[in-house]
């Protein structure tokens, strides 16, 4: 299997004003300073109304924009609603899709997620797709048999390297600063790449980005990333703040 390089992705979800670009200056001094791009990508996740500033704001540099949701269709009477096309348009190249709090505030099936993945791919973009199970699943001992669900529920059928990701988000790690053991996170990873070489064959299976996402900070990331088949990261509250989320990118193994 080739070297993947990693992506580290913040997502901010209901966060962030016009004023927050002062945060988004101060994450590309990090990542121009410490030479941040040469260990992995580096995304940010705003909400929408901030996907077109951000995005002009950091023109040129190493740092790449994506959006939390879309809608399955290009347009219509869907008041409320933003499509992938208009999401490309703003300046965003990825979309994060059936995150848990999108499953389990906006009822998002697996079906949903993978008609946004369709639009997100039709409109050029790359797919973040979301999945991990409760705390009661786990203590079911159904994590894996919920992953598999997810996966094959939500994956839509021509999936790369290039416009698919797939983040672990175990859901009672969000938010929570627990995290699962070292050991668990390897086997759900495993399993992960295992379950999508059989789902989509081994070309793309070997080429997807598996994130872990849960609780990292700048304490945790260097330990979680090392974790063969651990792509890279998707991070919540540690991406608010340039001082916390670079450290992640910089945790990154050589
Ligand atoms: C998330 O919601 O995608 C997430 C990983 O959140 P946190 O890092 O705050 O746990």
């Amino acid at each position: 299997m080739t070297q993947i390089r990693p992506l580290i992705a913040g997502n901010w979800k209901m966060n962030g004003v016009k004023a927050s670009l002062a945060e988004i200056a101060k994450l590309r001094l990090a990542v121009e300073n410490d030479n941040l791009a040469a260990k992995a990508d580096i995304m940010i996740c705003p909400p929408t109304t901030l996907v077109s500033l951000f995005a002009e704001a950091l023109k040129g540099s190493a740092i790449t924009i994506g959006a939390q949701n879309c809608h399955k269709l290009v347009s219509g009477a869907y008041t409320g609603e933003v499509s992938a096309p208009m999401l490309a348009d703003a300046g965003a190249t990825a979309v994060i899709l059936g995150h848990s709090e999108r499953r389990s505030q906006a009822g998002e099936r697996d079906c949903d997620v993978r008609d946004k993945a369709v639009a997100t791919h039709t409109a050029g973009l790359t797919a973040i797709i979301c999945v991990g199970e409760t705390a009661g699943e786990r203590q079911m001992g159904l994590t894996l048999q919920v992953i598999a669900r997810q996966l094959a529920g939500s994956l839509p059928e021509n999936v790369s390297g290039a416009n698919t990701v797939i983040a672990y988000e175990p859901v009672w790690a969000i938010g929570t600063g627990l995290t699962p053991s070292i050991a668990d996170v390897a086997e759900v990873h495993r399993f992960m790449r295992a379950e999508l070489t059989k789902l989509r064959g081994e070309a793309a299976a070997n080429e997807i980005r598996l994130l872990y996402g849960g609780s990292v900070s700048a304490k945790n990331a260097a330990e979680l990333l090392a974790v063969t088949d651990v792509n890279g990261g998707l991070v919540g509250g540690a991406s608010l703040k340039a001082e916390d989320f670079a450290p992640i990118a910089a945790a990154c193994p050589a």
